[in-house]
């Protein structure tokens, strides 16, 4: 039984504070609005989100390579990408209730959505996203920092010592794993919108005639990523941009959308960005960002294919898409069907019974599983209980250590989505369990 779709957004926001993935950020302090915190079930499940994008994206290639760029950047760099003109929202008050809405969010621009006058917005404004701050102890002219309001520009400036430094020629890429600040109008929908996010961005520099090839190539890479991981065909698209919604210097841009419970929206967007990045910084930088090809003498400035991810708001996807509801003997399951790769837990080891005589050997299994799944372990409560504690929160596997244990030196495996068990030898398990779990 799915779940239907105006509760599954409170069910899964409640699960998460619920089960430790995701607090209201300085909660002690009443909440900072709109900012969260990773508990220990979240930091795991994110950063299974990111390991699963790396592997795909540069683990499994020999085209991409990775980088850890700064957070604090200069004013040039934005200058030069266009963000200091352009990273603007449309910003209206509404001049009744003093509320703020993004004019190109509004559902009737005249109306305010808040109060429902009509007609008592002020002219939109551009209002830049960019979080600026000061470095140093002196604040002034020259100390202006911002904090990065994506990770590709990162890329770009570091192009240079890229190509430099390893043996590539375009095609090939740049990915790049981090936080990104944006100073959001209107955020919400819990992790969907937040003003500091996590981001997952790859450049890949591409020869200008192969362009276009390489566009639809990642546009369907990256679909296909999401499908891998567990989002049904049904709450997935890829929606090309109309030409009115395209960046200026992109010439094609398509968006992998998934079925919120509020409606479509952007998981990722993939664009076609030309050589306006690199032509960009080279002109304000003075320095040549091209690729010379020795083989034919020939020196170009690449064209770049942008995957640009959030690693927080497909997070929240995927834990919409694996949330179900069963009825199991007139009882409802909970259980979380995440793909094993983004489970927090692989395993739950769960002895019977909190008798002394199981406990060796359940510490036994926990240490010859714990090199290689991320474990959990647990001895409170009913066996009954522990499994749906491990439903709820995705465990593809538990492992259950029983008093015949200590005569077969076997376990009992439960499988989380049929709920099978299996007798299997405790030194079968880490073959068995990695065979299963298909990482
Ligand atoms: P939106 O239209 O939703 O504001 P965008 O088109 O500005 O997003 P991009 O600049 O293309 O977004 O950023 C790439 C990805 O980064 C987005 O698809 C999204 O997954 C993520 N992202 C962007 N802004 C936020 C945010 N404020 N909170 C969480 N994730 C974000």
């Amino acid at each position: 039984m799915a779940s239907s779709e105006p509760t599954l957004f409170n069910q899964v926001v409640n699960l998460c504070k619920r089960r430790g993935f995701v607090f209201p950020s300085a909660e002690i302090y009443g909440g900072f609005r709109s900012t969260y915190d990773y508990g220990p079930l979240g930091v795991l499940m994110l950063r299974n989100v990111k390991d699963a994008w790396w592997r795909s994206m540069v683990q499994m290639r020999s085209d991409v390579v990775g980088l850890d760029a700064a957070i604090l950047s200069p004013p040039q760099i934005w200058e030069a990408s266009g963000h200091l003109a352009n990273f603007t929202d449309p910003l209206v008050d509404c001049t009744a209730c003093k509320t703020r809405h993004r004019e190109d969010q509004l559902e009737d621009p005249n109306v305010c959505p808040t109060c429902g006058k009509e007609g008592t917005f002020t002219e939109a404004r551009a209002f830049n996203l960019m979080f600026k701050t000061s470095a140093g102890p002196v604040e002034g002219a020259g100390t202006e920092v911002y904090l990065r309001p994506e990770t590709a520009q990162g890329m770009f400036v570091n192009f240079k010592n890229v190509l430099e430094t390893i043996r590539k020629k375009p095609p090939f890429g740049i990915a790049q794993v981090g936080k990104s600040f944006r100073n959001e109008i209107t955020p919400g929908n819990f992790v969907f919108r937040t003003r500091e996010f996590e981001q997952m961005e790859l450049e890949f520099f591409v020869p200008p005639e192969e362009a276009d090839t390489w566009y639809r190539y990642w546009m369907s890479e990256r679909y296909e990523w999401y499908l891998e991981l567990g989002v049904p065909a049904d709450k997935l698209r890829m929606r090309p941009h109309d030409d009115d919604e395209l960046s200026h210097y992109s010439s094609g841009t398509s968006d992998v959308e998934f079925m919120f419970p509020w409606g479509w929206g952007e998981l990722e967007g993939i664009a076609n960005r030309g050589d306006y990045d690199l032509k960009q910084h080279a002109e304000k930088s003075g320095q040549k960002l091209e690729y010379f090809d020795q083989s034919t003498g020939e020196r170009y400035v690449p064209h770049c294919i942008e995957p640009a991810a959030g690693a927080t708001r497909s997070m929240m996807a995927f834990l919409l898409a694996a949330y179900d509801e069963e009825k199991v003997n007139d009882e409802v399951r909970t259980v979380l069907r995440l793909h094993p790769r983004l489970a927090p837990y692989k395993v739950a080891i769960l002895p019977l019974s909190k008798k002394d005589t199981l406990l060796p050997v359940s510490e036994e299994v926990l240490k010859l599983l714990q090199p290689h799944f991320m474990c959990d372990y647990d001895v409170t409560q009913t066996i009954g209980k522990r499994y749906r504690r491990q439903d709820e929160i995705g465990t593809p596997f538990c492992v259950t250590v029983d008093f015949d244990s200590l005569e077969d030196r076997a376990v009992t495996v439960r499988e989380r989505d049929s709920m099978e068990q299996e007798r299997i030898p405790i030194e079968e398990l880490v073959s068995y369990l990695t065979q299963k779990l298909g990482l």
